[in-house]
């Protein structure tokens, strides 16, 4: 392909049929007859195929979860059929006009409503919408929902029986500190790989590098190809395991592009200075904590590399990726983002509130105005990067870092899933820092919670800190934190601690 362009001495994004006649017609050697023609024809099977592509988005044609998800073609190679044509739609529909992304929004929506009628709880919430009309102005009428809201249900009134043998159980105890299930089907899963694909070549400038994704545990919907799972148990163990992620690295040939928590890749950047090592890095991709704009340029600055952040929630996937300059889009092919206030009602752009969305791809279990628990603001404001996606601010994400005076700092996104593990003893916690290396762990007991007392402390204390001093203390209600959400970790220490 690139000797062919460079014959014609035209790029391969400036092909025309215009251009090629004038090359014809001024009767120039014939090979570069054959070489227009070919372009023709190149260009006549792009512009179908991206006509295709963009369909997929639509769900029009042949192309249907249904038939991609299907048991017969449960294989990767299959699946990257879809994941192919997703991509492409993908990277072309971040440009487009406003209305053509509303009308995706719109069609998806519908779709997701379809579906969701035939599950008890939805059937009696979308009763109030038309189907027949626009649907984003309606939304209003429909109740936001939340881990709370379906944690009071029985499951059969908000899942769809027919999808759930297929679907993925997924258990997260996030900011609320009571273990939440929930389910992503397989339609979800074969949408999320190309989002993915679009944050992975987002980050190096459109081309796909080789991606290491270190995380504690795999999970589903995240790259088919050219991925590799490095684990780690969490952030004390990147230091454990340094020597291995380094020769992991050094294994590839050309560049990689690492990705992993806040904490996980500032922990890596701070071994990597001590220990003077360098590693060859196409981009550093995090997600989980929000970092200070000094602890980025940290990052930078020693790793080499630019650092790139996505906003994701366990339940809703991945809402918004940083474009190159830097900037927060929202993923509207994938999911619907609101900002409400209290009582729910969506606020103007530019406005500060809580961020709610509704996921296209969640058929087994619809999230529909589903709460994330964080605060934001959207903004119609064009980005310089061309992207026509809308924009998306996070204002204080709940998650942040539980610091040392010894230098060691442990992330909350480490301490959810130990009582995740222990599920069967502890039914909530929430835990209390009232001194330097003292914590109260609250809790609502199980009965088994007496046989376990012991492990899950000294579990506590492996992911806390050695010098850790651990009690509890059995209740029957958490403190809840702003509009009602409970908070899983309280710093009461006296006086309260400067960071910087
Ligand atoms: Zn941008």
């Amino acid at each position: 392909m690139s000797h062919v362009i460079t014959l014609c001495g035209i790029e391969e994004n400036q092909i025309s049929a215009s251009r090629i006649r004038a090359v014809l017609c001024r009767g120039e050697m014939r090979h570069i007859a054959d070489v227009a023609a070919c372009g023709t024809v190149m260009m006549i099977g792009t512009h179908l195929f991206n006509m295709f592509a963009t369909n997929t988005l639509l769900k029009k044609f042949w192309r249907s979860d249904r038939i991609w998800t299907h048991s017969i073609f449960d294989r990767k190679t299959f699946k990257k059929i879809p994941l192919f044509c997703d991509t492409r739609a993908l990277m072309a529909s971040q440009y487009w006009d406003r209305k053509r992304i509303e009308e995706i929004q719109e069609r998806r929506l519908r779709t997701l409503f379809e579906h969701a009628r035939r599950i008890p709880f939805w059937k009696d919430a979308l009763e109030p919408i038309a189907l027949n009309e626009p649907l984003r102005p309606q939304m209003p009428k429909l109740p936001i929902t939340s881990k709370k809201v379906f944690s009071e249900k029985k499951r059969a009134e908000y899942t769809d029986p027919a999808l759930l043998p297929t679907s993925q159980l997924e258990r997260t105890s996030g900011t609320t500190g009571k273990p939440f299930e929930f389910y992503h089907d397989r339609g979800y899963e074969l949408r999320s790989y190309a989002i993915c694909e679009r944050i992975f070549r987002t980050v190096s400038g459109g081309i796909r590098y080789p991606v290491i994704s270190i995380r504690a545990r795999e999970r589903m919907g995240f790259a088919l190809m050219n991925y590799h799972f490095f684990h780690v148990r969490g952030f004390n163990s990147v230091r454990h395991r340094l020597h291995q992620l380094v020769e992991l690295i050094r294994s590839f040939e050309g560049s990689v592009v690492l990705f992993g928590f806040s904490s996980w890749i500032l922990e890596l950047a701070r071994l990597v200075q001590e220990r003077g090592l360098t590693l060859r890095l196409k981009a550093v991709m995090a997600a989980g904590e929000e970092l200070s704009d000094k602890r980025r340029h940290e990052i930078e600055e020693t790793l080499g590399t630019k650092l790139y952040m996505y906003y994701a929630t366990s339940e809703l996937g991945r809402l918004a990726f940083e474009c190159e300059r830097h900037v927060l889009h929202v993923n509207e092919e994938w999911a619907y983002v609101e900002i409400v206030d209290d009582t729910g009602t969506p606020v103007p752009p530019g406005s500060e509130g809580r961020i709610v969305a509704t996921v296209f791809d969640t058929m087994v279990m619809p999230f529909i105005r589903y709460d994330s628990g964080d605060r934001g603001i959207v903004s119609e404001d064009t980005c310089p990067c061309g992207r026509t996606l809308r924009t998306i601010q996070l204002k204080g994400r709940q998650i942040t870092l539980i610091a040392f005076d010894d230098g060691r700092i442990v992330s909350l996104l480490d301490i959810p899933p130990i009582f995740d593990f222990y599920a069967s003893a502890i039914r909530q916690f929430q835990i209390v820092r009232t001194e330097e290396y003292a914590f109260t762990v609250r809790i609502i007991p199980t009965p088994r919670f007496e046989m376990r007392k012991e492990t899950i402390a000294e579990h506590l204390i492996r992911t806390l800190h050695p010098r850790a001093d651990i009690s509890w203390e059995v209740t029957d209600a958490l403190t809840e934190g702003r509009n009602g959400k409970a908070l899983y970790f309280m710093d009461q220490r006296s006086p309260a601690p400067v960071y910087v």
